[in-house]
């Protein structure tokens, strides 16, 4: 009953191939130009681009600081470390740490404090506390000061400089899902997550995803001293998924809020995810396979079954009023959601129910309703999951669903200026990778 997209055998090579013609493509140097091309916005920082190579993990040290204070001695936090022993090296008071610790909510984080963090102290020529500075994170300093008689605790923020940074990536035999595609490509998890939360509209990763499919991606990178901190948002992105390509770009509500759109200004967020389970559940290989894992040759039936461990959350897929949350012969465990007039949805072989979930109980989009099990009729643990429009089972995956909040029109010329320039320059990034994959596929030749 489906039809399947050809095999797409020359995948491999065309991964190859598209790094090499990115290296022409952009004019920095070496193996950093995948990755850190800067980009003339106003955030970037060309000039200060750090040595790709340097090692990321290091935290910047504090010794500019201390270098215009006399007597600041920097304390790493070790295994077991809390204040009270940092204080005993130190040579301090078990008083004067008292008086820090009493400070209020501000130091709090003082009871938090994690291996590798830094503190520094500063004493004056007796021995008498002056100040302390904690690093919570490279962007956030604790600082606490002695004014005459008494103790002030204060944040500092420390202002990194961003810089845009680009990649992209294929699914492919040896990447095969878009964890490993992303890995490939040197992403960190929290990146590849954010990628499938912004097409997880869009695109089911947990299914759907196929040989030739890909992406690319415009992110922050976030410098202190030279030295990469943290990523930080997705700009824009690419997503070509089994012969369709999405785009979505970063835009910031009035609340100084990212959210993403496509490039009409239509929201990214729909009425329902595709997946009711996470795609780094479901066991990859079925991407590839491209037949349900579950009796699906067995027997025809109306709904799609996700492989996943037993205990694997399930989420709603769309806000609504759980009907029905029992337990039959052929379904097990199962709960029926209504979303609105038009839409129902069913999720099948439960091990069990979410504490709070009963009918007549609201959820919401991604609310964890169950978990994963194999009651009722069930020949190993996996979600059947079913979607129904007006009483009649449809595919969730093709199925035209109602959008939500579009950019709104008295900020769409806004919208306009701040992203066209943005996909613009995403469009030649995937404008060459697409050249390197017809390139690919003519000198390769069809396998
Ligand atoms: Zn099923």
């Amino acid at each position: 009953m489906e039809t399947y997209p050809k095999a797409h055998m020359t995948a491999a090579i065309v991964f190859t191939l598209s790094m090499v013609v990115i290296f022409m493509a952009l004019p920095s140097q070496e193996s950093a130009a995948l990755k850190r091309e800067p980009v003339s916005l106003k955030i970037t920082h060309a000039e200060t681009l750090p040595d790709a190579t340097e090692v990321v993990e290091t935290l910047p040290t504090i010794e500019p600081r201390q270098a215009i204070a006399d007597n600041w001695q920097t304390f790493e936090v070790r295994n077991g470390d809390n204040m009270s022993r940092i204080f005993q090296r130190a040579g301090l008071s078990a008083r004067i740490l008292h008086d820090v610790m009493s400070l209020g909510t501000d130091v709090e984080g003082l009871r938090k404090i994690l291996p590798g963090q830094k503190l520094a102290i500063q004493r004056d020529t007796d021995g008498k506390f002056l100040s302390l500075r904690y690093e919570e994170s490279p962007l956030r300093n604790l600082v606490v000061k002695l004014n005459g008689d008494t103790l002030d605790a204060f944040w500092e923020v420390v202002e990194p400089e961003v810089i845009i940074a680009f990649t992209s990536a294929e699914i492919s035999s040896r990447a095969p899902s878009l964890y490993h595609a992303g890995k490939q490509a040197g992403l960190s998890d929290n990146i590849i997550m954010e990628l499938a939360n912004i097409f997880q509209w869009d695109i089911s990763f947990a299914l759907d995803l196929r040989q030739g499919d890909g992406f690319t991606l415009m992110y922050e990178e976030y410098f202190v001293d030279g030295e990469k901190v943290r990523e930080g948002d997705i700009i824009a992105a690419h997503f070509t998924n089994m012969g369709e390509q999405y785009a979505a770009v970063a835009f910031e509500d009035d609340n100084g809020r990212r959210r993403y759109y496509a490039p009409d200004g239509s929201s990214m967020r729909k009425a329902f995810l595709r997946d009711p389970v996470h795609f780094s559940h479901v066991s990859s290989q079925f991407n590839l396979a491209r037949r349900h894992p579950i009796h699906k040759q067995v027997m025809p039936h109306r709904g799609i079954d996700y492989a996943a461990k037993r205990g694997t959350p399930v989420r709603a897929s769309g806000d609504g009023k759980v009907t029905i949350a029992r337990q039959n012969n052929a379904s097990g465990k199962y709960i029926v959601i209504q979303h609105g007039q038009q839409y129902t949805t069913k999720y099948l072989h439960l091990s069990n129910f979410a504490n709070s979930v009963r009918a007549g109980k609201r959820v919401s989009q991604g609310d964890v309703i169950g978990y994963v099990g194999s009651t009722g009729w069930a020949t190993g643990p996996h979600l059947h999951y079913e979607f129904l429009v007006n009483g009649v089972h449809r595919n969730p995956r093709t199925v035209e669903l109602p959008k939500s909040d579009p950019v709104p029109s008295t900020k769409m010329a806004e919208f306009l200026r701040v992203t066209q320039p943005l996909l613009a320059r995403l469009d030649a990034l995937t404008g060459s990778l697409q050249f390197a994959q017809r390139a690919g596929e003519g000198s390769g030749g069809e396998g």
